[in-house]
Formats: structure tokens, C-alpha cells, sequence
């Protein structure tokens, strides 16, 4: 087509899952694990903006994808953060073009919720070149050494990782670039304290101009390293990169009761003052571990979203799709 090039490539941000660990928790008559919703709006088969899913039959956990869009809605780049179970679902439930071509997949930390669907993922995309007669290139995987040994002492894993990732070591606070098709996508990894889970980082992606915090997972503001250094420290450190992000998505694993490893929306707010987002969304969140009678508890995607709306701010919904 005539005057297609890459200045009318936009950016794009699909949330593949938004729930915590457990998704849904068999046995429990929680309202949150009880609301199924059967009844889901076709996903669009562009990029286009699109609201999403609340409460979902298949909860995915938290990932979310960086997306490059053609002037004709199909995806010719794609960076994915996280990638554990439901994830591989949730991208196929979305049938825009060139989304199962993924350029690179960051992980933000160890834990299952985001890496539990590496297995399904490299293989699925390895069998897929092979089944179509390409040949397959093994998709470059970033994170830090600490994720990348855990990652290897897993029965089984070490194998999925040779055969269809390419470590490329992220450091904290050392900027990297991404080739995400036709886009160079700069991404600055920021050590945070979570828990115990070594060598932590949340992600800020810039690109076509635009820039995109991906907050998760992450410990309470005055959260300390060994040494000292607070978790706020290191986003008033960065406080310059930050401001104004396009997109901050952030973690909210409990809405008013201290959590470990984790933060409160209460707490998070002073993560979004220094940020300053043109626009946030909770994710990552739970509606269990406020615990039972307390604000939180049992909350629904719906309920979520109303309080949060409260806040002025929204809750990340499985499936949407926003333009950036
Ligand atoms: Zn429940
Ligand atoms: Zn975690
Ligand atoms: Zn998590």
C-alpha cells in the first residue's frame, strides 16, 4: 500500500491477565470465584481499543504485551512481560494478526504466576514454525541471573530454555534495547525489593515516543535491600524517567490489608504520585488475601474496577486492549 511506513506505526498494550497467583481458588464461595462470566464480547480481530473481560471463565495471571501495530491493525512487534499460566490462552483468545509472533519475553521475577507458562509457551511456538515448515528462531529471554538460575534448577525447564529461549541477561538499572519488529523498544529494568524473590524488576519501556511502567511485582514503598536502599528510593531515583509514563499498570495484591512481598492500593499511591501516569491501572490483584469481611475480600473484576474508579484511577481487565 501506498504510504504505509513506519511512521504510522503505533503503540499498543494488550493485558493478558490480570489476577494474582490463583486466579480462582477451588472451594471457595467467594464472590470472586463464583462470578463466571459465560457471556464475553467478541475480542476485536485489529488492533483496536477494547475493554476487555470481567471475570472471566479462565483467569490468566498477570502479563501484559507491548505491542508495535501496523497502519492495517496487525501486530509486527511484540514484547510480552510474563509469561505464566493462562497466558499462552489468553494471547490465542485475541485473533489479531501477527500476535503469536513474539519478538522478546521479559520476566520480571522467579515466581510461578510469571513464568509457569514458559513450557507452553517456547513449545508451542516451536512447534508451531515446525508444523508450518519454518524454521524456528529461539525467542530472546530477558531477565536477571538470579530468575534465569531459578529458572534452571526446575525439573524440566532447563530443557524448554535451550531449546526455545535465548537468555539475554538484564541488569538493574542498565537500559537495554529490544527489536520488536520495526520499533526499537528501550526498556529500563529497576530493582525492586519483593519478598525474597531475588533479583526482582519492575519494567519501563519507552518506544514510538511513548513510555510504559509495567509495576509488578512489588514490595511496599519502604521495603528496604540488605543495604538499605527502599524501594521508593529507587523510583525517586528514576523519578525523571518515569513521570508522565503513558501507561503505569500497578500491582495491587490487597486493597488495604499489609501484605508480604506485596503492596495496598493505599500504599501504591506513592508509587503513582511519582509517576504520574496519564493513565493507571490496578492489576495483579487478588480479593483474598485482605482477608474475609475486610474491604477487598471477594471483590469481583467489577467491584475492583468501581473501586478503583472511586480513586479516579481502573483496574486492569483480561483481554483488553488499549492504544498507548
Ligand atoms: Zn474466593
Ligand atoms: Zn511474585
Ligand atoms: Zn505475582
Amino acid at each position: 500500500m501506498v504510504g504505509m511506513n513506519h511512521q504510522h506505526d503505533s503503540l499498543w498494550v494488550r493485558v493478558n491477565g490480570a489476577a494474582h497467583s490463583f486466579g480462582r481458588e477451588l472451594g471457595c464461595t467467594c464472590a470472586r470465584c463464583r462470578t463466571v462470566n459465560h457471556h464475553l464480547a467478541p475480542a476485536p480481530d485489529r488492533l483496536a481499543n477494547f475493554s476487555g473481560w470481567e471475570d472471566p471463565p479462565h483467569r490468566a495471571n498477570t502479563s501484559a504485551s507491548l505491542l508495535i501495530g501496523d497502519p492495517s491493525g496487525a501486530v509486527v512487534g511484540h514484547v510480552l512481560v510474563d509469561a505464566g499460566g493462562g497466558v499462552v490462552d489468553s494471547l490465542v483468545c485475541a485473533p489479531i494478526p501477527g500476535l503469536g509472533d513474539i519478538s522478546a519475553v521479559l520476566l520480571t521475577h522467579r515466581h510461578r504466576d510469571h513464568t509457569g507458562g514458559l513450557t507452553q509457551l517456547g513449545e508451542s511456538l516451536r512447534r508451531a514454525a515446525h508444523a508450518s515448515g519454518r524454521d524456528f528462531a529461539k525467542v530472546p529471554l530477558y531477565c536477571t541471573l538470579p530468575t534465569h538460575e531459578d529458572l534452571h534448577k526446575r525439573g524440566g525447564l532447563s530443557q524448554v530454555l535451550e531449546r526455545c529461549f535465548d537468555f539475554r541477561e538484564v541488569a538493574p538499572e542498565k537500559p537495554f534495547t529490544v527489536d520488536a519488529g520495526p520499533a526499537a523498544v528501550r526498556v529500563t529494568p529497576l530493582p525492586v525489593v519483593h519478598g525474597n524473590a531475588q533479583g526482582a524488576v519492575v519494567y519501563l519501556a519507552e518506544a514510538l515516543q511513548k513510555k510504559v511502567l509495567f509495576a509488578w511485582d512489588i514490595d511496599t514503598p519502604e521495603a528496604a535491600f540488605p543495604e538499605g536502599r527502599t524501594n521508593l528510593d529507587v523510583f525517586q531515583a528514576h523519578a525523571s524517567l518515569l513521570n508522565r509514563a503513558d501507561l503505569h499498570l500497578q500491582e495491587c495484591n490487597t486493597w488495604a490489608a499489609p501484605g508480604k512481598g506485596h503492596t495496598t492500593y493505599h500504599q501504591s499511591r506513592r508509587y503513582f504520585d511519582i509517576v504520574a501516569a496519564r493513565r493507571t491501572f490496578l492489576i495483579h490483584y487478588s480479593g483474598h488475601e485482605d482477608g474475609p469481611g475486610n474491604p477487598g475480600y471477594g471483590w469481583t473484576d467489577a467491584q475492583w474496577q468501581a473501586a478503583a474508579a472511586q480513586e479516579g484511577i481502573d483496574a486492569a481487565r483480561q483481554g483488553m486492549v488499549m492504544q498507548i
